[in-house]
């Protein structure tokens, strides 16, 4: 029996993917910032932020924190929720290995509470939180792979060339 989603990946803009959810490369003040973070409050409208903005009221006062992920509707995007996940900053002296991996699992579960079959995830923590891209990719993937979730397809949409390959190349690497 197969246990994990399909994956795919795509290059290109998360924003413009049609799936149950999208997730968020957020930080923690759920406020919305640059990459992702900004490119899906653009394209998704206000009531993405209205939405972040009562979460944090609510529940995130001192933040989200990071490996953590909670979802919102998806305003104007041609998805039903965005996820927004936290990811850590790249530490060269400090392994966050496992805080990225919570992003994804932690993504997926949320979605699973959702009921979301289709999922597109950007790579997390490799744009400004520096994460070097060819380990962003390998956990990721391998993240994905050893979770348990109803989601039946992962996509990773992916911003550049670079990433695209890293992705390509730790999806190969699996049987
Ligand atoms: P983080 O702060 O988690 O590093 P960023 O948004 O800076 O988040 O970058 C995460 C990844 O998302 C990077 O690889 C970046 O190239 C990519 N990215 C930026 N904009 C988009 C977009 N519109 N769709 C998909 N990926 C994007």
């Amino acid at each position: 029996m197969s246990t994990g989603p399909t994956l795919t990946l795509v290059r290109g803009d998360i924003t413009h993917e049609h799936v149950d959810a999208i997730v968020n490369a957020a930080n923690s003040s759920l406020l919305g910032g640059g990459g992702v973070d900004g490119a899906i409050h653009r394209a998704g409208g206000p009531e993405i932020l209205a939405e972040c903005r009562r979460l944090r009221a609510s529940h995130y006062g001192r933040g989200l924190p990071t490996g953590r992920a909670v979802a919102t509707t998806a305003g104007r995007l041609a998805a039903r929720w965005v996820i927004h996940t936290v990811g850590p900053v790249w530490s060269r002296t400090e392994d966050r290995s496992d805080l990225l991996a919570s992003c994804y699992r932690e993504s997926l579960r949320v979605a699973d509470e959702l009921g979301a079959r289709t999922v597109a995830f950007p790579a997390i923590s490799t744009g400004v939180y520096g994460w070097p891209m060819d380990d962003g990719a390998r956990i990721a993937v391998e993240t994905v792979r050893a979770t348990r979730t109803s989601v039946e397809e992962v996509r990773f949409v992916l911003f550049d060339e670079r990433a695209h390959e890293a992705f390509t190349e730790q999806t190969r690497e699996l049987p």
